[in-house]
């Protein structure tokens, strides 16, 4: 058993109350926990069959592997674009680089040529050209080291083809197990999350690894960087994997068990009574009420928003419709898509925003030229507005789609009122069409704008004459305004909502559209920054649209917050000139009335 010290950041009191048989300390992968039986996977290590072949076998080895990397090449394309729907493209990026591998003529010439010269099995040469090839890439930097896991990924999916076998986890027993691995290969964690798993440990692996990420989306807990637990343990051993902590206790004993059932209770409890304000308005003490609805990012989350409780879909991101695929979606497609999830939700809303392609999502089916500054470059509207063809359809989908008078559109990232008078000019020629062509479709749909441009904040009033409802996207607005880049970590401190001027901004527009009676939500991530919630709920804010899994405690702040409290906290923070003083502030203010969300 590996003796490490732990790195657990536990109380020395909670600490001496878990006497397991075996601790096993590893990086926090993925939060939950888990107890149950191991499934161990057995390591593929690729060894193969006879080395050498006869002659006449070279032929036909050769056409094996064609074939096996044939259905390889299938079947990542298929792991992709399932990954790129469902998780997004940036979670996707690993398949391009299996992808690209297993098209690369050079690499592939070289194994047939080891079959050939050597005759070797296809097997036996593609296992060992890619052993070679990790083994490289130990020798590199901490890049080339990461994609070893990648490259072990490829061989054994191609060994698994060739030997014309199925994953190893079509053995697992119908019971729920948790899998043990030496190693979390991307397309491994992908065929998981379609099994009954319910938690995951690796020898391999840290915090930000493909696996790791995939599994949080997922939900899964899990525990990598073990070192040897797959040597460790037997199948059907009793397993503790704790994803809080990072850490994996085998055959724990009863105290150690008891301990554990313990915590599960206390999450499940958590998460439970947090369920019980799912049928309760967002409503504060005084009985001020806001909208609390949800963002969805790919189709299968709309389940998600109904169990959540929130009150609709305060932002569907459409770009999951456009990216991983070569071809553009019809308006019919998108229709159909935007008709089912407006049915679903009904009679609560659902916002529509048309597509925000471009910057960090560039799908195929639209050629989007690489720029130098791609956040400030073609996007959005700006692609729309001059691939109107791709904007009209997209606009009658959603206009035919509000059959049951609970869809809003929204157009993202307008930043003058000539880009809104054109987009508006469109949306009334597809109009025209839909009323020539003499199809149903609800001409009053309610239309409104993304500010997540500072000039769009600072155009407020003039934009309010014009549409129904903004949402504010402090994703992009907080970047634009304070010249951060959202994606870049090193400058990710001083990416901050509660800068000044900010929450400034943010006032500003609240106000003008109250001014003209147009009602304004936010849809950006600050919406589920709960050291906010009582701030913008003070400072008059309509709606909060945040992921699902953020709505419970957004709502629980939303019912514990006095309203003519928060317009006074409102105030008292909009006066503060340092991000530091404001946050420091509303810590103040929200810790201890809600000690068990703000820690
Ligand atoms: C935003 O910018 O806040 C927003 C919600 O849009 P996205 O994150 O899709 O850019
Ligand atoms: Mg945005």
């Amino acid at each position: 058993m590996p003796k490490k010290k732990s790195t657990l950041k536990i109380s020395k009191a909670k600490a001496q109350t878990i006497k397991a048989q075996a601790i096993l300390p590893g990086v926090a992968a993925s939060p939950g926990i888990a107890i149950g039986k191991a499934f161990l996977l057995a390591e593929d290590h690729g060894k193969a069959e006879a080395p050498t072949i006869a002659e006449a076998q070279i032929p036909v080895e050769i056409e094996k592997l064609k074939k096996a990397l044939d259905k390889t090449r299938e079947e990542v394309r298929r792991d992709g674009f399932y990954t790129e729907n469902k998780l997004g493209k940036e979670q996707a990026e690993i398949f391009d680089y299996h992808r690209m591998m297993l098209e690369d003529q050079y690499f592939i010439a070289d194994v047939i040529a080891v079959i050939r010269q050597q005759r070797r099995s296809a097997a036996y040469a593609f296992a060992e050209y890619l052993d070679q090839y990790a083994e490289q890439f130990k020798q590199k930097d901490k890049v080339f080291r990461e994609r070893i896991a990648d490259v072990h990924d490829i061989k054994r999916r191609v060994l698994r083809h060739l030997r014309g076998e199925t994953w190893p986890l079509s053995n697992l027993p119908a019971e729920a197990r948790i899998v043990v691995a030496h190693e979390l290969t991307p397309s491994l964690t992908l065929s998981l999350n379609r099994q009954k798993i319910t938690a995951c440990a690796a020898d391999l692996g840290g915090k930000t690894s493909h696996a790791a990420l995939l599994m949080r989306s997922y939900g899964i807990p899990a525990v990598v960087g073990l070192h040897n637990i797959a040597g460790t343990i037997k199948n059907g051993d009793r397993l503790i994997v704790d994803g809080y902590q990072g850490r994996v206790l085998i055959n724990p004993d009863r105290a150690t068990l008891a301990h554990y059932q313990a915590e599960q209770n206390k999450h499940a409890a958590k998460t439970k009574k947090l369920a019980q304000l799912r049928a309760l308005p967002a409503e504060t003490l005084d009985q001020h009420h806001v909208e609390l609805a949800a963002n969805v990012e790919f189709a299968e989350e709309v389940d998600a928003v109904m169990v959540s409780g929130a009150a609709g879909i305060g932002l569907l991101r459409t770009e999951y419709l456009y990216l991983g695929r070569a071809d553009l979606p019809g308006e019919e497609e998108q229709y159909r898509e935007y008709h089912r999830i407006a049915v679903a939700v009904a009679p609560q809303p659902v916002i529509i925003r048309t597509m925000d392609l471009g910057a960090d999502k560039c799908p195929q089916c639209i050629d989007i030229p690489a720029e130098a500054n791609p956040m400030l470059g073609w996007r959005a509207i700006r692609i729309s507005l001059e691939k109107t063809d791709i904007f009209i359809a997209q606009i009658k989908a959603i206009l035919r789609a509000n059959t049951q008078g609970n869809v809003r559109l929204l157009l993202p990232m307008i930043s003058s009122i000539d880009e809104l008078e054109k987009a508006l000019e469109v949306i009334e020629q597809a109009k025209r069409k839909l009323e020539q062509a003499g199809q149903v479709f609800a001409p009053d749909t309610e239309i409104g704008v993304m500010i997540e441009v500072p000039s769009a904040a600072l155009l407020a009033e003039a934009i309010a004459e014009r549409v129904d409802f903004f949402s504010i996207g402090t994703n992009d607005l907080v970047q634009y305004l304070l010249a951060v880049d959202r994606g870049n970590d090193r400058i990710a401190h001083l990416y901050a909502n509660l800068n000044p001027a900010v929450l400034r901004l943010i006032k500003n527009v609240i106000d003008a559209a109250h001014r003209y009676g147009v009602w304004v939500g936010m849809c950006g991530e600050m919406a589920a920054d709960r050291l906010v919630t009582a701030l913008l709920v003070g400072m008059g804010i309509d709606e909060l649209s945040v992921s699902p899994i953020d709505v419970p405690e957004i709502k629980k702040i939303i019912r514990g917050t006095d309203y003519r409290e928060a317009k006074k906290l409102a105030r008292q923070a909009l006066a503060f000139s340092t991000t530091r003083e404001i946050r420091e502030f509303m810590q103040q203010y929200m810790q201890p009335r809600f000690k068990d969300i703000i820690l």
